[in-house]
């Protein structure tokens, strides 16, 4: 009780059995006494404070306050983005409605398995947006959203990632349907996003098909019925009247239907001056510039997505010990390393090349194939230890080896020449493509392997 005595009185609020945040500004925001509080009430109509307070609580480690109730005061004109990803609206007097909400939630979190390690980052944003939905007792429906690299937001997971990887929410949420933890509900839009940056903002504008210029101008073409003759519309218009004469026939032209009709348009060119009646469709991406045909962009579908038993199972029990402690297993082989352990070693390995050079060689292993997508991330992560040990029974005892996923290892190999260099290489590629082909179906792996000589002035890039 102590440290609750230090909190700012003001900034609390007793009711009931709760203890309340109350926040109005950004500088009384103290993010360390979140602990202590039962729920957060922001009673603001500043954007940026909701932003703060959800960003600092919704990314925390603790699973007691990435999953803290927050709730706003309803104020004219808040936006949607704000209020979708709070707990509830209220109003200055009447926390009876929170207080229910605050308590369902925290009985919600008291049954959660707290689960501390995950097989991956990715892994780890799938099962604390469960905990999420699971808490809060409804779906996941993402909100459309001007400031959005996706033009849409999901509540809770999107602060878990970085504006860049915003696609990778489409991933793990794919990966969480396809292990059955996750339902697709309804569809509520489809976005196409940037094939490079993936941006979902971009400006599509028909374009010359023979010079890519986008300086177009359309035209009806009108098709005169007496003579036969079709042309542009400037070919029938004249100087000194309204009129419309046929170049063909020297004919007025009257009554459109009788004398004539425009049975389609054209494009002029003003870069190129050439004609043509279909342009191509670009798109200029406003977040990376990029400019490519439209057929380039990703197609996603934008759905709501539920819990399901099996999903709702996982939380309240958490991951099966084995599958989450992968990074155990890494070190029973004798030589196999975390990454941060590997750089370290490196380092030093780097130091001792300056009087012991050109025996010692970094290499990195990169396996890609489409079909690994389809496997669960248990599986991944029993292959991607399996690949590491097959790995170093290619090296001696004392080359060391990291794994950072299923499909980029890195090694370094002492005391080495380059003729044998040249010879492990292709060991290495024969057999980590057989052991992949033989684990995942329709296999089209491709292992590639770079090794490069490591001296001590020289920096290596992961
Ligand atoms: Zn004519
Ligand atoms: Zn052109
Ligand atoms: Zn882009």
């Amino acid at each position: 009780m102590l440290a609750i005595n230090k909190i700012n009185k003001q900034a609390l609020i007793e009711y009931e059995d709760f203890l309340f945040m109350y926040v109005e500004e950004e500088e009384a925001f103290d993010s360390e006494k979140i602990f202590y509080v039962d729920a957060i009430i922001i009673n603001s109509s500043e954007t940026s404070l909701f932003e703060k307070v959800l960003r600092v609580t919704r990314t925390h480690y603790d699973a007691e306050i990435y999953l803290k109730p927050i709730f706003c005061v309803q104020y004219e004109g808040l936006p949607l983005q704000v209020i979708e990803r709070c707990d509830g609206l209220t109003d200055v007097t009447q926390y009876q409605k929170i207080a229910r909400t605050t308590r369902e939630i925290k009985q919600h979190i008291d049954k959660l398995f707290l689960q501390q390690k995950f097989p991956s980052n990715e892994f780890g944003v799938l099962y604390k947006m469960m905990q999420y939905l699971y808490t809060r007792n409804h779906d996941l429906e993402p909100f459309v959203d001007r400031h959005a690299r996706l033009s849409y937001t999901y509540p809770f997971v999107s602060l878990q990632l970085e504006d860049e990887e915003q696609n990778k929410i489409l991933e793990i949420l794919k990966q969480g349907v396809r292990d059955g933890f996750l339902r697709e509900e309804k569809m509520l839009d489809k976005i196409h996003v940037c094939d490079t940056c993936h941006s979902a903002h971009h400006n599509i504008r028909e374009t010359c098909l023979h010079c890519n210029g986008i300086d177009l101008k359309v035209q009806d073409l009108i098709h005169h019925f007496q003579c036969a003759y079709i042309g542009p519309e400037t070919d029938f218009m004249q100087e000194y009247t309204d009129d419309l004469i046929c170049p063909k026939c020297q004919k007025i032209l009257r009554h459109i239907g009788v004398d004539y009709d425009k049975p389609s348009h054209i494009f002029n060119c003003n870069t190129c001056s050439e004609h043509f009646q279909n342009p191509v469709f670009t798109y200029n991406c406003v977040d990376c510039g990029k400019v490519s045909d439209i057929r380039h962009l990703q197609e996603h579908l934008i759905k709501k997505i539920s819990l399901t038993a099996k999903g709702k199972q996982l939380v309240l029990s958490g991951l099966p010990k084995k599958n989450y402690e992968s990074q155990g297993s890494n070190k029973e082989i004798t030589g196999v390393y975390e990454l941060s352990v590997f750089k370290n070693i490196l380092q030093q390995e780097k130091a001792r090349t300056r009087f012991n050079p050109g025996r010692t060689f970094f290499g990195k292993v990169t396996v890609v194939d489409a079909q690994l997508n389809s496997i669960s991330w248990k599986e991944k992560m029993v292959l991607r230890d399996e690949l590491a040990g097959e790995l170093k029974s290619y090296l001696k005892d004392y080359d060391k080896v990291t794994a950072v996923s299923a499909g980029e290892f890195y090694f370094l190999k002492l005391e080495s020449t380059e003729e044998k260099i040249a010879k492990l290489e292709e060991l290495i590629v024969f057999n980590l493509e057989a052991l992949v082909k033989s684990n995942v179906k329709d296999s089209q792996v491709v292992v590639s392997v770079e090794i490069q000589a490591v001296f001590h002035d020289q920096t290596v890039e992961f």
